[in-house]
């Protein structure tokens, strides 16, 4: 059975670039008829929060791509902090048989390897001081071998290479208790028989480290497809600097849930027929990734505007009872009845004018300003009786 799975670490709030990994996890597993698992890497103890934890799980959990199994049922084993145990005895398997050993070397030595290897301008690399040296104790580092092509098919990009040349006996864990993520992740993936990694673009150079720790094990590894990076519009990696990154921050704004898949579901991916909105249930069935994009994909703040008025507009029409509810908390500074304000969303002239809900208030609150002239309690008794034509009388008479 296919499984995949979508392993934040809880070191900031829900980022919408886990989001959108998690929303290709979901969609691929269950295109295919299999499971996702949500578990939490919480081995980065220092910026590791509870509260960080909290708002990726309800995040995730809100938008309904949470998956099967993990941290949001409240299974146990599904936070690297409750398996510490497990990686101890994996880390004792690999010193046992030698693929991996105890690394002494202070950070003054490394520091000083480093400046030489800089300066004789060869790429800085650990020099394998301590491969042979039989400490039993320090930090944990991987025999990495000296001559082997490390091959895996990216189901995105294709056949990849690298030459374990390329790479140094990294560190696997800082004390045999105290395990870093390569040696974790590669731990959870086999022990919760995930078949496909699928994570952003910014891991590949980490996948071939994890293939040497999955065989060193003896296990065979998954397959591996690596999603597009998200970027801001002038082309750099997506940043706090010029976009919000946070989905706190989106859904406060006022975009939909469902209106943020289907603004992620095309950050990256697209069918045949460029079809711009889609239903969670088509995305399920029309997912694939062969059609995920190898370059990087623009975060289009514009498209997601218009794809949530496309949205708002659907929901208007087909139940305004429901939409009004998820307006109340946006509308609760304006007093007035709620069927005078349903009543103006249904009016044509208001089609398509909202993008975000938050414009909603800021509307409504103009609307009423404009219409101060006429005695309000005259609207409100006939139900905002107010027609097209008095509506463009108002906004002309406000220009
Ligand atoms: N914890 C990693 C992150 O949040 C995920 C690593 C992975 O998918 O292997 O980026």
């Amino acid at each position: 059975m296919i499984k995949v799975r979508i392993p934040p670490s809880p070191t900031g709030l829900l980022h919408i670039g886990t989001v959108r990994t998690a929303l290709y996890n979901y969609l691929f597993a269950k295109n295919k008829g299999g499971k996702m698992i949500f578990r939490i890497e919480d081995t980065d103890k220092e910026r590791s929060t509870k509260e960080f934890e909290k708002d990726i799980v309800d995040g995730l959990v809100k938008l309904g791509i949470a998956g099967d199994e993990g941290i949001h049922k409240g299974n146990k084993g599904f936070r690297q902090s409750e398996r510490t145990g497990i990686y101890q005895k994996y880390l004792q398997q690999l010193l046992d048989e030698g693929k991996a050993y105890y690394c002494e070397c202070t950070k003054e030595r490394l520091e000083d390897m480093r400046n030489k290897q800089r300066a004789n301008k060869l790429p800085p690399r650990y020099d394998g001081t301590c491969r042979n040296k039989k400490l039993t104790s320090g930090v944990i580092r991987l025999r990495v071998p000296d001559d082997k092509e490390i091959k895996f098919n990216d189901l995105v990009r294709g056949e990849t290479v690298i030459h374990s040349k390329e790479l140094d006996d990294f560190v696997i864990a800082r004390a045999i208790d105290d395990p870093l993520y390569h040696l974790t992740v590669v731990a959870d993936d086999h022990d919760m028989e995930i078949t496909h990694v699928i994570r952003g673009e910014d891991h590949i150079s980490n996948t071939p480290k994890q293939i040497l720790i999955f065989e060193a094990l003896g296990w065979k590894p998954p397959e591996f497809a690596h999603l597009p990076l998200i970027l801001n519009e002038d082309k750099s990696k997506l940043s706090k600097r010029k976009n919000k990154v946070s989905m706190d921050d989106y859904l406060n704004d006022g975009y939909l849930p469902e209106a943020i898949i289907n603004f992620l579901a095309l950050l990256g991916w697209n069918t045949p027929d460029e079809q711009e909105i889609f239903s969670m249930e088509e995305l399920i069935e029309k997912f694939s990734l062969d059609r995920v994009h190898k370059g990087g994909a623009i975060f289009d703040l514009k498209k997601l505007d218009w794809i949530n008025g496309e949205y708002i507009k659907k929901e208007i029409t087909d139940d305004i009872d429901k939409f009004f509810e998820k307006l109340t908390p946006y509308i609760k500074d304006i007093s007035t009845d709620s069927d005078l304000i349903k009543k103006i969303l249904k009016d044509p002239d208001f089609e398509g004018r909202f993008k975000k809900l938050t414009d909603i208030p800021n509307e409504l609150s103009a609307l009423f300003g404009k219409v101060a002239d006429y005695p309000l309690d005259l609207i409100i008794k006939e139900k905002f009786q107010i027609t097209s034509d008095m509506l463009k009388q108002v906004l002309e008479k406000a220009k």
